[in-house]
């Protein structure tokens, strides 16, 4: 058993995808051509959004959305930007890149998502944007920060990274349900091992805001969107006609498979059945996509350990929070206890579209005996 087994997960479409790169091959058009134009349309019609400007990969998504609104005046350099504090770096990354600031607030601890409760305390007159982010694949969205954004004239940015597909049980700002389209702009990626994954590096921004649209369209494009004539100081970030076509191909599978990883997750559910182990909870389950089925326990390296013995693989998102890493150390004196306990005790199980029942009874067993096992 692999973790995430990518060559399996993508030889059940070899015969479309390589047919898309062949045809994609033959064009002699390698950018911004139709294959582009195709996947957009097919990516609004999937989501229910308006606009989307395909990009380079997710973390430049998130960058771009920031850096346009910085151009577009709603946020300047030293603004605060509210970010859950137990997120993948990339979150992060995203918005120290643009010279903003990130205030963290803690999770969760029984969803593992921001918690929602703890922002407002959180608000200065700086603050400009909330980034949400649908970490390990479940929906983090509630009436309230609607009400927040509102109140306080917030942007609301969704990192959509691990969560395309995922549905909303409350409406977002733009009465739509599923995440990407809840806020004000979303950015997702497509790497390989994401829920929609690529064949190499891909992102997408989405959004319903026309005015965002153009600023990120030309930022990601050298800062121009006239050739050779530039308003801003760009970058070049854009997904590749390569890269639309596997995800073309890829895009109309998506629904089934996140089926499969909600069925995955009831049978670890079901087998995991040791009282010491906390399992993740799911009140809404369209809310939820699986990109990872996190198991949380003290014991939790001792576990990890004797699961490898016996061959079933692991991983832990994440073990090092952002504000604790080295390129922070202006942060890394800030006490957030519960995003620093639970990267202690978190634990992935596999979970993909080609792990099968029997795959979850033996990492279920394994985990039950390790704990029996103790005394
Ligand atoms: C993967 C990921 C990103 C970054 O996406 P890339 O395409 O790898 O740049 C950002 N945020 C989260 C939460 C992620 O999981």
């Amino acid at each position: 058993m692999k973790f995430q087994d990518l060559q399996r997960i993508n030889a059940r479409y070899a015969d479309e995808l390589k047919k898309a790169a062949i045809e994609t091959i033959d064009s002699g058009w390698y950018l911004q051509g139709k294959r582009i134009a195709a996947f957009e349309e097919q990516l609004c019609n999937y989501l229910g959004c308006r606009y989307t400007v395909p990009v380079g990969n997710g973390l430049d998504a998130l960058r771009l959305i920031l850096k346009a609104y910085i151009e577009m005046k709603v946020m300047q350099p030293g603004d605060e930007i509210i970010v859950p504090a137990n997120t993948f770096i990339a979150t992060v990354l995203a918005i120290t890149d643009n010279r903003l600031t990130p205030v963290f607030v803690e999770p969760d601890p029984q969803t593992y998502n921001l918690d929602i409760e703890k922002i407002e305390e959180q608000i200065t007159l700086r603050t400009r944007a909330i980034m949400v982010v649908h970490l390990y694949g479940r929906c983090c969205w509630d009436r309230k920060l609607k009400e927040l954004a509102d109140k306080y004239n917030l942007k609301i940015v969704e990192d959509n990274a691990q969560a395309i597909g995922a549905v909303s049980q409350q409406e977002g700002l733009n009465g739509t349900y599923k995440t990407g389209t809840l806020g004000d702009a979303a950015a997702t990626s497509f790497y390989p091992a994401k829920n929609l994954g690529a064949l190499g590096d891909a992102g997408v921004v989405t959004t319903g805001d026309m005015n965002l649209v153009k600023v990120v369209q030309a930022l990601a494009n050298y800062g121009s969107s006239k050739k050779y004539v530039s308003i801003y100081q760009g970058l070049n970030s854009r997904m590749d006609e390569l890269q639309a076509a596997f995800l073309s191909v890829k895009l109309k599978y998506l629904d089934h498979e996140n089926q499969i990883r909600r069925q995955l997750a009831s049978w670890y559910d079901k087998y995991i059945t040791h009282p010491e182990i906390i399992k993740p909870q799911t009140q809404y389950p369209e809310g939820h996509v699986w990109h990872q089925y996190v198991i949380r326990t003290r014991q939790r390296d001792k576990l990890q350990s004797y699961l490898e013995v016996h061959g079933i693989p692991t991983m832990i998102h994440y073990p090092i929070p952002p504000h604790k890493q080295a390129c922070y150390s202006q942060y890394n004196n800030l006490h957030l206890p519960i995003t620093e306990s639970l990267s202690h005790e978190v634990l992935s199980l596999p979970i993909s579209p080609v792990i099968t029942q029997s795959d979850v009874i033996e990492v279920s067993s394994h985990i039950n005996n390790f704990f029996s096992q103790r005394v």
